[in-house]
C-alpha cells in the first residue's frame, strides 16, 4: 500500500490491525484453491442401490454430462473457510448502521427464539386447520395489532416486502375503481418518494405522476391541486417522508385527493416514528403497508426475507389477497377463502410466516406504551444527531426531524470531496455509512436514521467521527478519495460491480 504522508498514520493503524488479527491465520485462499483431490467434508451410509440401476432409475435428460466441479475439503476447513468469511461481513451484530429509510435497528433475540419454537417452526401449510390453532391465532392477533396500530379496518399479512405490499394495495385499488365502472390510471408521487413506488405502480399496470416538493421539502399543495382529475387512482405518500419530515397539512392533502375520486397509499416502511402517536388511517389514508422487517426488527438486509402486510379501510376489505385468518363464532380460528371479490392470492400459502411470529413476539414484547416510547426515541436520537452534525454539513431543511434526517455533503465538493468519499472514509471507522443520493432531490445527500436502540455513547461516537471526517476533508482530501483503508477490499468500482458483477470462480473455468 503507498500512501501520501498525509496518510502515515493510517497505514501504521491498518499494519496494527493485521498483526493484531494475524494469530487468527485469516484464509485468504478461494476453496476452490484447497480442494485436494479425494477429502470429502461428509460421511453418508454406503448406497445400497448397484450402481447400474441408478443410471436407469434417473431420466438420462437430468444426469449431467460431466461431474460437478465441486471442491473437495475436509469438514473443518469448509467451516473455518465460511466462518472467517462472514467475520469479513458487516451486520447491525459488529457495528452501528444508520441505514436511512431502512431502519437497521437492533433485532431482539427473543423473536429469534419464538421463531424456532417446533409449533410455529415445525408446521406445514397443509396441515389440518384443527391442528395449527396456535398458528392461526397469532395471525389473527397481528392481523388485529397491525389493524389498530395503523388505523385500518383488517389486514393481510401475505406481501412478502414492502414492494409487494405496495403492488398488492395498488391492486385493490386498481379493483376498487374498476367495480365502480371507472378508469383511473394515474399514481401521483412526490418526488421524494422511494423508488418502490412508482415501479410498483408500474408493475400494476398504472401510470406515475411525479409531483415536486416545496422548498420546506414537503407535498407542494399547488402541484398537487393541479395534478388530480378523474384518472387520478391514487396518491402515494410515505409520512414523515425519506426527508424525515411530516406532512404537517396532511389532512388538506387527504382531501384534495378523495374530492378528486382517487384514494390515499401510506408507505408505511418505516413507521419508528410514529407508534402509537399518530395513525395512517386517522390522516385520511385508504391502503397502508408496513415492512415488519424494517419497523418491528427482523433482520433483514441481501435481499429478505422480509414481510410486508396491507391494512385497508372498510371500502377496500373485500378486494383483500385470500385467504385472510378468521375467528369464527365457536372460537376457532380458519382461513376465510370466502371472497369471491378478492384479487387472490399473493404469496404461497400464509406469507413469510417466520417474520410473521418475530413481528408478532416484538409488538407483545412492548406493548401499546412501549411502542410509542419507541418511536419517541427514534425521534429523538434522529434529532440529536441532526442538531450536532448541522454545523459541520449542510441541512436543507431546518425543521424537527422524525425517525431519520437528510443532510448534504455539499460543502465539502469546493475540497474535491464528495459524499459518496465520506461514506468510503466511514467504513474504515467501523461504521457502516448511511443511504447517500438519495432521496434524489437533496444534492450530495445522506440520509440518517440512528434508530432507537442506539446508546448516547455510539450516536457520539458516529457524529464525532463525521466532524472529524468533515475536517479531514478540509485539510487532506486525498486521504478521503482513495479511503477506505482498513476494510478486505479496497475502493471499488460500483458502476462495474453493478454492470458486470463476476459471479464465477476463475479457477474453475
Ligand atoms: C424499504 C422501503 C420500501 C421497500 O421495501 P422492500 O421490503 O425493500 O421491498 C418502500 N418504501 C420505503 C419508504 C422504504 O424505506
Amino acid at each position: 500500500m503507498t500512501q501520501s504522508n498525509g496518510t502515515d498514520a493510517v497505514v501504521t493503524q491498518a499494519e496494527a490491525m493485521k498483526q493484531a488479527s494475524s494469530h487468527q491465520a485469516p484464509d485468504k485462499k478461494l476453496i476452490f484453491e484447497m480442494s485436494r483431490e479425494g477429502r470429502v467434508a461428509y460421511s453418508l451410509p454406503e448406497c445400497d442401490v448397484p450402481e447400474e440401476q441408478l443410471d436407469s432409475l434417473i431420466p438420462s435428460s437430468y444426469l449431467r454430462s460431466e461431474p460437478a466441479q465441486l471442491p473437495e475439503v475436509y469438514e473443518v476447513d469448509v467451516i473455518r473457510h465460511y466462518t472467517e468469511l462472514s467475520r469479513r461481513n458487516f451486520g447491525i451484530d459488529n457495528g452501528f448502521y444508520p441505514l436511512g429509510s431502512c431502519t437497521m435497528k437492533y433485532n431482539p433475540k427473543i423473536n429469534e427464539d419464538t421463531a424456532r419454537f417446533a409449533g410455529f417452526a415445525k408446521i406445514h401449510p397443509y396441515q389440518p386447520e384443527s391442528s395449527i390453532q396456535g398458528a392461526l391465532e397469532m395471525m389473527y392477533i397481528l392481523q388485529n395489532d397491525l389493524a389498530a396500530l395503523t388505523g385500518m379496518d383488517q389486514v393481510t399479512l401475505q406481501p412478502a416486502a414492502g414492494a409487494h405490499g405496495e403492488w398488492t394495495g395498488l391492486m385493490m385499488i386498481r379493483a376498487y375503481h374498476e367495480a365502480r365502472g371507472e378508469t383511473r390510471t394515474k399514481v401521483i408521487v412526490p418526488d421524494s418518494s422511494h423508488g418502490t413506488n412508482p415501479a410498483s405502480a408500474t408493475a400494476a399496470g398504472l401510470d406515475t405522476v411525479t409531483i415536486k416538493s416545496n422548498e420546506d421539502g414537503l407535498v407542494d399543495l399547488d402541484a398537487l391541486r393541479a395534478a388530480v382529475g378523474p384518472d387520478t387512482a391514487a396518491l402515494m405518500l410515505t409520512n414523515p417522508s425519506t426527508l424525515g419530515l411530516f406532512e404537517e397539512h396532511i389532512l388538506e392533502i387527504a382531501d384534495i385527493v378523495h374530492e378528486a375520486g382517487g384514494l390515499l397509499y401510506y408507505d408505511g416502511a418505516n413507521s419508528n416514528a410514529i407508534m402509537g402517536i399518530a395513525r395512517p388511517g386517522d390522516m385520511g389514508f385508504d391502503v397502508v403497508h408496513l415492512n415488519l422487517h424494517k419497523t418491528m426488527s427482523t433482520p433483514h438486509g441481501g435481499g429478505g426475507p422480509g414481510a410486508g402486510p396491507v391494512g385497508v379501510k372498510e371500502k377496500l376489505v373485500p378486494y383483500l389477497p385470500k385467504p385472510i385468518v378468521i375467528k369464527k363464532s365457536d372460537g376457532t380460528f380458519a382461513f376465510d377463502y370466502h371472497r369471491p371479490d378478492s384479487i387472490g392470492r399473493v404469496k404461497a400459502f400464509y406469507g413469510n410466516f417466520g417474520i410473521l411470529v418475530r413481528a408478532y413476539t416484538y409488538i407483545r414484547t412492548y406493548g401499546p406504551e412501549g411502542l410509542k416510547t419507541v418511536s419517541e426515541c427514534a425521534v429523538l436520537n434522529a434529532n440529536y444527531m441532526m442538531h450536532r452534525l448541522a454545523p459541520y454539513f449542510e441541512l436543507p431543511f431546518e425543521r424537527v426531524c422524525k425517525h431519520e434526517f437528510v443532510i448534504s455533503g455539499s460543502p465539502l465538493k469546493q475540497y474535491g470531496v464528495r459524499t459518496l468519499d465520506v461514506a468510503k472514509r466511514l467504513l474504515d471507522f467501523g461504521f457502516h455509512p448511511p443511504t447517500i443520493y438519495f432521496p434524489l432531490n437533496v444534492e450530495e445527500c445522506m440520509m440518517i436514521e440512528p434508530t432507537e436502540t442506539e446508546s448516547k455513547e455510539t450516536l457520539d461516537a458516529f457524529i464525532d467521527t463525521l466532524i472529524q471526517i468533515a475536517q479531514e476533508a478540509k485539510e487532506q482530501p486525498d486521504l478521503l478519495l482513495n479511503a477506505p483503508y482498513h476494510t478486505q477490499v479496497r475502493r471499488l468500482n460500483e458502476t462495474q460491480a453493478a454492470r458486470k458483477p463476476v459471479l464465477n470462480c476463475a479457477c474453475n473455468s
